[in-house]
């Protein structure tokens, strides 16, 4: 199971998720050290990290993002060049017309990016005198398709803005070195990641650093295969600690060496939970030894409702009364009253003459209808009743009786009584069976209603002669 805090504005986080002074130093210091032997070439890059001109400098890096947003490095190199070479400034972009832009765009996708990219050169041009403006909030207010991470990204690679990055891949980087076990998903824990990512941010070269961060993601500390043993983060990384922890205790155990794993650094990395109240750790029961570091970052899982068929039989004799069976002691709906259910497999239309005669053959074996009873059933409904995790479809069928003598029902029922629907409404029973009996009746009504139209001058069914019926519902007799 997922923590998931409590109140999404006030989750309780212990000390493990969050950065002492010292593991901020040495995270900033070890992972631009990696980025820099490390970093791939790229054009935005180069232009941020070698262009005098401010502006050009922006204009760059937010064509860059804008075309990232939805698309991979190695394919948006070629694009990115192609476009700087046609219109190299904001000037030049705001210049061409849209089907011009959508022409060097074909093949990316998403067009409405290159919309935004050619309104927002527009706008800059048109109403902030061809000025990019210099902040990340301000990029973010005036410039369309750009929100809190693209802002951030282009603040802080083309104008040295101290901000952080928050994507998919700083998310999972931040999850693993802080030990983050809460749904990656939930506002408060993006909230988190924001705050740990603006601590983090390297002062002097955040746009480096930020960059860092989200290479590391898509490079070592992928989502299904990351390189630890390559990763310039792991001594301070909860993940793996706790992974090479797990790793010594099983050594341990077969080796009976108290040796402690160097992987360790010194460090206030605990153990494993680190406030008996944090919202925020994963709790042990919920780490699985073979998934490793991958235990994070976690995600809360929709749990699926499970889908179930039944058919339900209305059994109503000509008073009025109806079978009512009632439930096991334990289980699902314990105790309650219902109409007599027959499972079903998940039932296509093809399949409804089988279903029928699935229901007329259970309703002769084990409720003792004779064949023509049991012939006479019809199906007359669909209701769909949601219960937690359970999408129940009951097929509603109805068989009409003279007298219900003779009628048994199932051994795993504790009893049976007819009832009529003053007496159903007053006993135990669930919304599901309500609804049904509410289909029961739409479905009577009607064919009331057809009838008094139909045979205009002919007696209305309800008042129609019943026979009596004293005893039915006192003899019932229950089979074993
Ligand atoms: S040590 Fe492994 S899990 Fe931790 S940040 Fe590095 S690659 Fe990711
Ligand atoms: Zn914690």
């Amino acid at each position: 199971m997922v923590r998931s805090a409590k109140s999404s504005a006030s989750p309780i986080v212990g000390p493990l998720h969050h950065f002492t002074a010292n593991e901020l130093t040495r995270v900033q210091e070890r992972l631009l050290a990696w980025y820099d032997g490390n970093k791939r070439v790229l054009p935005w890059r180069t232009i941020a990290a070698t262009e005098p001109d401010r502006n050009k400098r922006v204009y760059a890096v937010w064509v860059s993002e804008i075309m990232l947003q939805q698309t991979q490095v190695s394919t948006v190199v070629s694009y990115f060049e192609q476009w700087m070479a046609k219109w190299p400034t904001v000037g030049d972009l705001a210049q061409a017309t849209l089907e011009e832009v959508n022409q060097v765009w074909a093949g990316l996708g998403y067009y409405s990016r290159a919309r935004r990219l050619h309104e927002g050169a527009k706008k800059i041009v048109e109403e902030l005198n061809g000025e990019f403006p210099d902040e990340r909030d301000s990029l973010v207010a005036q410039l369309p398709g750009v929100g809190r991470y693209s802002g951030s990204a282009i603040a802080s690679i083309a104008l040295g803005k101290r901000v952080g990055v928050v994507d998919g891949n700083v998310s999972r980087v931040l999850a693993r070195i802080r030990g983050v076990g809460a749904d990656i998903s939930a506002q408060s824990t993006s909230e988190h990641f924001w705050d740990l990512a603006n601590q983090l941010v390297d002062p002097d070269r955040p746009g480096d650093f930020n960059q860092a961060m989200m290479e590391l993601g898509a490079t070592v500390c992928t989502p299904k295969t990351p390189s630890c043993e390559s990763c310039p983060l792991r001594n301070n990384c909860v993940a793996w600690n706790r992974s090479a922890e797990q790793r010594q205790t099983s050594i341990s155990s077969h080796f009976k060496s108290n040796k402690k794993s160097d992987e360790r650094e010194a460090s206030n990395i605990p153990d494993i939970e680190c406030l008996p109240t944090c919202e925020f750790c994963l709790r042990k029961e919920d780490w699985d030894e073979s998934q490793g570091v991958m235990n994070y970052p976690r995600k809360a899982q929709k749990t699926q409702s499970r889908e179930e068929m039944s058919a339900v039989v209305i059994m109503k004799c000509e008073n009025g009364k109806m079978l009512l069976v009632q439930r096991p002691k334990t289980g699902l709906l314990a105790n309650l009253w219902e109409f007599p259910s027959i499972a079903l497999g998940t039932g296509k239309e093809d399949k409804q003459e089988q279903e029928m005669r699935d229901v007329r053959r259970e309703l002769e074996g084990k409720y003792c209808l004779t064949p023509t009873q049991a012939a006479s059933a019809r199906h007359i409904s669909d209701v769909v009743h949601i219960f937690s995790h359970i999408r129940q479809t009951y097929r509603v069928y109805k068989v009409s009786l003279d007298v219900g003598e003779g009628i048994t029902w199932p051994e795993h029922y504790q009893g049976g009584h007819w009832m009529d629907k003053t007496e159903f409404l007053a006993s135990a029973t669930s919304t599901a069976m309500k609804k049904v009996l509410k289909a029961v009746d739409d479905s009577e009504q009607k064919v009331k209603g057809k009838k008094n139209k139909g045979a205009f001058g002919d007696q209305p069914a309800d008042t129609k002669k019943q026979k009596t019926i004293s005893h039915f519902f006192t003899k019932i007799n229950k089979s074993r």
